[in-house]
């Protein structure tokens, strides 16, 4: 069967591209549709078309359709999980847990739609009376990427729909199952035609298109730094609101007064689960030297315990990298770091398994430097690399000198400096005792410097993207 794009309510055919498990690329997970140009410019002018009504639609309405939603995407989790877990790579439980979670987002945004407020003020001018309000923003295009195909989709949709907006779904190229999943269950719980429109296929004709569109009144995209870029000058020729959440190079910071075994199961975990292909991975471990050899040794051991297997197989730690172009890369940083002079302590084989996939052991380097480009630079793989420092002075600085900004983590049981790294730390989120990567789902989410752009996702904060206010002025 060909999965088809959803434009104005009716699922729409074109070219099929076929979805690969990266398991065992012998297992296709299923064919899916490729959006013309003209296709995702109708996609839009559908949303522009719903848009009047649905931004005025009654709140039980709104209500309704995110709560039935979010109730199907959990009552079938186990499902979706392992469609997730085939397309992308990460996990059973993982992927479970990432369905589960973009549910409990529909659900929270459920929520939100009985809760908008506004505020009611004097007006410094007496009998005037002043109330302000937030009003949709229109059309919102929306552009994820490959590495959580649920979980993206649905907080940024979520939101879109809940304050009224109207939305074209571009989901990543790689992962369209999921996205197609999730468009099929808001079509089936009564979205009006229009309201919520899929185009599925390549960025650099579906996603273009879309930048290139002055119907579109704002874009949310997750992706690479460079894209990112894209989006942003495109928004300004057409005057519209963007919002980016881009590239990361995370710092965990270990400290010698750290508990060993909880800095060396975050720092796991920070860097290699879900294949390390987290935004929020740990790709930089900042040890002080007190604690750098134990730390490594511990790690290693820890390292060697991991199952690298199918993502789906009951026991796997790690599942494979998304594609043979990002184990490339992956394989092409370790090279880089050899040359750099960093140690490769452990790992950064392929590994071969039971099916054709692209499996790789997890790489530690150590004895790096902040300068090198394994430590400045995005990989996107269960890569990390120990920066060993001399005090908890150097960490930090060290921690902060990088061009991203999203999240950041330090292991430590003193007070005074976990107190002092979050307020010290340049970051949008910063973990104490806790993997950098792995976050609520109610509350903001996003970073600073080169890794975000404009108001914070997730939460009630996601208001400030998805709205905008207006101030109204009344003589009695
Ligand atoms: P990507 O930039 O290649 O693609 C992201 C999306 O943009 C895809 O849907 C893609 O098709 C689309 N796209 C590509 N070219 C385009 C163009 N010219 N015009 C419009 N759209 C275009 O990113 P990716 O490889 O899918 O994802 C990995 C990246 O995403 C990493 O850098 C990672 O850090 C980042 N990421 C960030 C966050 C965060 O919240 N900060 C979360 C997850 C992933």
């Amino acid at each position: 069967m060909l999965h088809r794009n959803l434009i104005a309510g009716e699922w729409v055919g074109g070219d099929g591209a076929t979805n690969v498990n990266p398991s065992n690329t012998n297992d296709i997970v299923g064919e899916y549709a490729r959006a013309s140009c003209d296709q995702a410019r109708a996609a839009i002018a559908a949303a522009k078309a719903a848009f009047p009504a649905w931004s005025l639609s009654p709140i039980l309405e709104r209500h309704a359709l995110l709560k039935k939603a979010a109730d199907e995407i959990i009552a079938r989790k186990e499902e979706l999980g392992r469609l997730l877990a085939r397309e992308e790579g990460k996990t059973l439980p993982e992927a479970i847990g990432e369905v589960t979670r973009a549910g409990q987002i529909f659900d929270f945004f459920a929520g939100e739609v009985l809760r908008l407020s506004g505020e009611v003020l004097p007006s410094v001018r007496p009998g005037v009376g002043v109330e302000i309000t937030r009003d949709p923003i229109g059309v919102v295009g929306v552009i994820t990427p490959w590495n959580f195909p649920i979980a993206i989709p649905a907080w940024k949709i979520a939101p879109a729909l809940a304050y009224g907006n109207t939305v074209v779904l571009k989901p990543a190229d790689l992962v369209p199952g999921c996205a197609w999943a999730l468009v099929d269950i808001l079509h089936r719980a009564g979205a009006p035609a229009g309201v919520v429109n899929l185009v599925m296929g390549r960025g650099s004709v579906v996603g273009q298109t879309m930048l290139d569109s002055p119907e579109l009144d704002a874009i949310t995209f997750t992706g690479s730094t460079g894209t990112g870029r894209r989006v942003a000058l495109a928004s300004i020729d057409h005057n519209r609101k963007y919002q980016l959440e881009m590239g990361g190079k995370n710092p965990f910071v270990i400290l010698d007064d750290a508990d060993l075994s909880v800095a060396v199961e975050a720092a796991a975990n920070s860097s290699f689960f879900s294949t390390g292909q987290r935004c929020t991975a740990s790709s930089r471990l900042i040890v002080t030297d007190g604690i750098h050899d134990r730390f490594v040794a511990a790690l290693t051991e820890r390292l060697r315990s991991l199952v690298v297997d199918d993502a789906l197989k009951p026991g796997t730690h790690i599942g494979p990298v998304v594609d043979a172009g990002q184990l490339r890369q992956d394989e092409d940083y370790i090279d880089i770091g050899k040359k750099e002079g960093a140690h490769l302590a452990f790992g950064g084989d392929r590994l071969e398994r039971d099916n054709p996939g692209f499996f790789l052991q997890p790489a530690l380097f150590t004895q790096a430097s902040n300068r090198m480009r394994i430590a400045r630079e995005e990989i996107f793989g269960p890569v990390a690399a120990v920066i060993r420092v001399k005090d908890y002075d150097e960490a930090l600085a060290t921690a902060n000198d990088t061009s991203f900004g999203l999240s950041s983590g330090i292991a430590t049981t003193s007070l005074k400096h976990a107190t002092h790294f979050k307020r010290h730390s340049e970051a949008g989120m910063v973990m104490v005792n806790l993997p950098t990567a792995g976050v609520d789902f109610h509350v903001p989410f996003g970073g600073r410097k080169g890794s975000s752009y404009g108001p914070r996702e997730q939460g009630r904060y996601a208001a400030e993207f998805y709205t905008t206010v207006k101030t109204a002025y009344t003589s009695a």
